[in-house]
């Protein structure tokens, strides 16, 4: 059974000495209780409590690190079944798949395209993390050789799909430095892939025709001293899958099953004959438990609302969505265009930022931090006064960027007009409408 937070803080030191990044070793606990953080990481444990806590320090889900550079990503690591109980951490890596069979120009463009799919939306980039290289005929050449395309020409990462293991040999030494995912350890190369996998230090998918199938081959790979593993519990029938997805998750959640704790790879791409359809799949893996989901292609009606899922999903359901605070170009602003000022939340930064952008005069929008409220709830709770406004505005470096000094502030905030005057000698402060749907008109006047 796993430990609580209290159980596995008695067995700590309690030297409160920080180098586990967190202030005292309480807080370490109760991180290492809900799997957020490795045991690894506090140095001073001693071997007796190690060997008490090892069942405790290993996360239910296990956090598996695949790929390099920006679009290396973490599958797993997940601490609950739904995700208003706490959150969910580690957004799925989306894929798509190319065969070894695609030709060189066909290959370049593919990657040159899918390349470009990249989203900016609040302050984040959102993009797709892999290309799924999938063996057609077992010509391990051609897949090295396009491994080696993939890895060292695009920033994606790479699953490597070949239940052959010359092939597989292959494509490691291709792209090995790209820490592809080997796909797939199955019942009958399972020693073979294992061994690649250990002898590589290469995270490794393992693919059953059922939740139980999956258990003695993880066992085997775990008894080779294999622990970065995604699973695959083999249907592409949409009920049975999603219903194996779940069974695994609370099997390793409730039933503290360690050998299904693995995230799970799935592939829509196998499961539709339409990319519409296949995206809808996708959408239902991401919320449900996907860690990797596989299309067929990428293309922006598909990709951008699977992104936008994502994000959603994968946000910590009791913390607002913030936007970064800073100065905000709307319509390529010049320097007599209007400031404008409002908080962090991103719902008041996307309608605000829409309803300048519709009025067709280019402004400065200045987003200040308020630990993501919206306007009057952070005027309320003292997160958006006069002062704390005018002193982030002297701060932001408008006024390098203007030669005016008048401000527009939200209605909601009429309040802080004369603190924020105060703090800003010199400058005009101006209240905005109320209501964002008013700002059009409102700028168009001045
Ligand atoms: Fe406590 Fe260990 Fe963290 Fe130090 S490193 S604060 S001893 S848990």
């Amino acid at each position: 059974m796993a430990l609580t937070g209290i159980q596995i803080f008695k067995l700590l030191p309690k030297t409160n000495c920080k180098e586990c990044g967190v202030p005292t070793c309480l807080a370490f606990a109760m991180n290492l209780a809900s799997g957020k953080a490795e045991l690894d990481s506090c140095p001073y444990v001693s071997d007796e409590a190690r060997e008490k806590l090892a069942e405790a320090s290993a996360p239910p889900i296990r956090p598996v690190a695949i790929g390099k550079g920006v679009r290396a990503f973490t599958a797993g690591g997940e601490t609950v079944l739904y995700r208003h109980e706490k959150t969910f951490y580690n957004p799925s890596a989306i894929g798509a798949l190319i065969g070894s069979d695609i030709s060189d120009a066909d290959l370049e463009t593919k990657l040159k395209n899918w390349n470009a799919f990249q989203f900016e939306r609040v302050g984040l980039n959102l993009r797709p993390e892999l290309v799924v290289l999938k063996d057609i005929g077992g010509d391990k050449d051609a897949f090295a050789k396009k491994a080696k395309t993939i890895a060292e020409t695009s920033e994606f990462n790479l699953v490597l799909m070949t239940s052959d293991v010359q092939v597989m040999k292959s494509g490691i030494e291709a792209c090995k430095f790209k820490r592809p995912l080997l796909y797939a350890a199955n019942e009958k190369n399972a020693d073979e892939m294992g061994t690649l996998a250990k002898e590589n230090d290469l995270p490794v998918a393992v693919r059953a025709d059922s939740v139980e199938g999956l258990i003695p081959l993880i066992q085997k790979l775990t008894e080779m001293g294999l622990k970065d593993i995604v699973i695959d519990p083999g249907s592409r029938e949409i009920k049975k899958s999603l219903e194996d997805l779940v069974a695994a998750r609370r099997a390793a959640l409730k039933g503290g099953n360690r050998a299904l704790g693995f995230s799970p790879i799935t592939f829509p791409c196998e499961m539709a004959s339409n990319l519409e359809m296949e995206t809808l799949v996708a959408g239902m893996y991401i919320a449900k438990y996907g860690g990797i989901v596989v299309l067929s292609d990428f293309t922006g009606e598909s990709l951008f609302p699977l992104l936008l899922e994502r994000l959603n999903i994968f946000t910590d359901p009791q913390r607002p969505m913030t936007v970064t605070e800073g100065i905000y170009e709307i319509g390529n602003p010049d320097e007599n265009s209007p400031v404008l000022v409002t908080t962090n939340f991103a719902l008041t930064y996307f309608i605000v930022s829409g309803e300048i952008e519709g009025s067709k005069v280019p402004a400065w929008l200045l987003i200040k931090d308020a630990e993501g409220l919206s306007v009057m709830t952070a005027w309320a709770a003292g997160k958006f006064s006069g002062d704390d406004v005018g002193i982030f505005v002297k701060k932001s470096g408008i006024m390098d960027k203007v030669k005016h000094t008048e401000l527009i502030i939200p209605g909601y905030a009429a309040a802080i007009a004369g603190d924020v005057e105060e703090e800003l000698p010199g400058w005009t402060i101006r209240v905005g409408p109320r209501e964002a749907a008013h700002i059009p008109a409102y700028l168009r006047a001045k």
